[in-house]
C-alpha cells in the first residue's frame, strides 16, 4: 500500500483518528536512521505511527526535491508507516521561529500522537539542534487556548529522543530497543535513500550500510539481543511491568 507524504498546512489535513506515535525529523531520512527498526516493530504491533520531516533535505550532492520524495516514498512503504508529512521549513537554515512553532505546534494539534520522539538535543547539524529545540516548545504551544491554531489544544504526553547525531559523541542511552525482528525493515527503509546514503559513497567495505549494520549489532550485544535501537529520556521512565524489562 502506497502511503500518501502531506505536503498541505496542517489546517487542511484529512481527518484522522490520533496518532500513538508521531517521529519529529529534521530531514527526511533521519527518523530511518535513529529509529526505522522501532518504528517498524511499533508498528507490527498495531500501533499508529507517524513521521513528520520538517524540511526536504535538499540541496544534497546526488539529490533533487523530486529524488528525494520518491525516495521517502519508497521508505515510508518499507516501514508500513500510518501517517507522513513534510512541513516544508527551510532545509540548512532550520530556525526555531514563532511562525515555526506555530506551525509544527498545529501539526500536533491535527494528529494527536500521545508520544513525540525528537532528535537528540546534542548535535553538530544546526538543523537537528534547532528540530529538537522547536518540537519541544511547540509541543507546550500545542496545547494553549484561545490561539489562530487549527484544532482542539492537545498535549503529547512525552517527548523522547531517537539518536541521528552528527558527533562521534560515547551516548548514553536512557533504554535500548530489541530491533532484532526488524533490521531487515529497517535498512530496506535507509538503502530507499540511495541518494544520500549509496550513491558517492565508499563501495568497498565498510560501506555506509556496513556501519549502521555494525551499530545495530553493538546496541543490540548491550542487551543480549541481535539488534537494538538506542534512546534517550529527560524525564523518567515509567513502565507498566517489570516483565517488559530484558
Ligand atoms: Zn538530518
Amino acid at each position: 500500500m502506497t502511503i500518501p507524504i502531506y505536503t498541505q498546512p496542517p489546517a487542511e489535513l484529512p481527518a484522522t483518528d490520533p496518532l500513538d506515535i508521531l517521529v519529529v525529523a529534521p530531514h527526511p531520512d533521519d527518523a530511518e536512521l535513529g529509529m526505522g527498526g522501532t518504528i517498524a516493530k511499533m508498528i507490527d504491533e498495531g500501533m499508529r505511527v507517524g513521521v513528520l520531516d520538517l524540511t526536504t533535505g535538499e540541496p544534497t550532492p546526488h539529490g533533487s526535491e523530486t529524488i528525494r520524495r520518491e525516495e521517502t516514498q519508497v521508505a515510508t512503504d518499507a516501514l508500513n508507516l500510518t501517517w507522513r508529512g513534510n512541513a516544508g521549513l527551510p532545509n540548512r537554515k532550520l530556525v526555531h521561529t514563532l511562525e515555526a512553532r506555530e506551525l509544527v505546534a498545529s501539526y500536533f494539534r491535527m494528529l494527536r500522537p500521545r508520544w513525540i520522539f525528537a532528535p537528540y538535543w546534542n548535535d553538530a547539524h544546526p538543523d537537528h539542534v534547532a528540530a529538537t529545540d522547536l518540537i519541544e516548545a511547540a509541543r507546550f504551544w500545542a496545547k494553549l487556548s484561545k490561539t489562530e491554531m487549527p484544532g482542539e489544544r492537545f498535549h503529547p504526553e512525552r517527548v523522547y529522543y531517537y539518536f541521528c547525531i552528527h558527533l562521534r559523541l560515547a551516548i548514553t542511552p536512557s533504554w535500548i530497543v530489541d530491533i532484532s525482528d526488524h533490521w531487515d525493515a529497517k535498512r530496506a527503509s535507509i538503502q530507499a535513500y540511495q541518494s544520500q546514503f549509496v550513491q558517492g559513497r565508499p563501495t568497498e567495505p565498510p560501506t555506509l550500510i556496513d556501519q549502521l549494520h555494525h551499530e545495530a549489532a553493538n546496541w543490540g550485544r548491550l542487551i543480549n539481543r541481535r539488534y537494538g535501537e538506542p534512546f534517550a529520556t529527560k524525564e523518567p521512565l515509567a513502565m507498566k511491568s517489570i516483565r517488559d524489562l530484558i
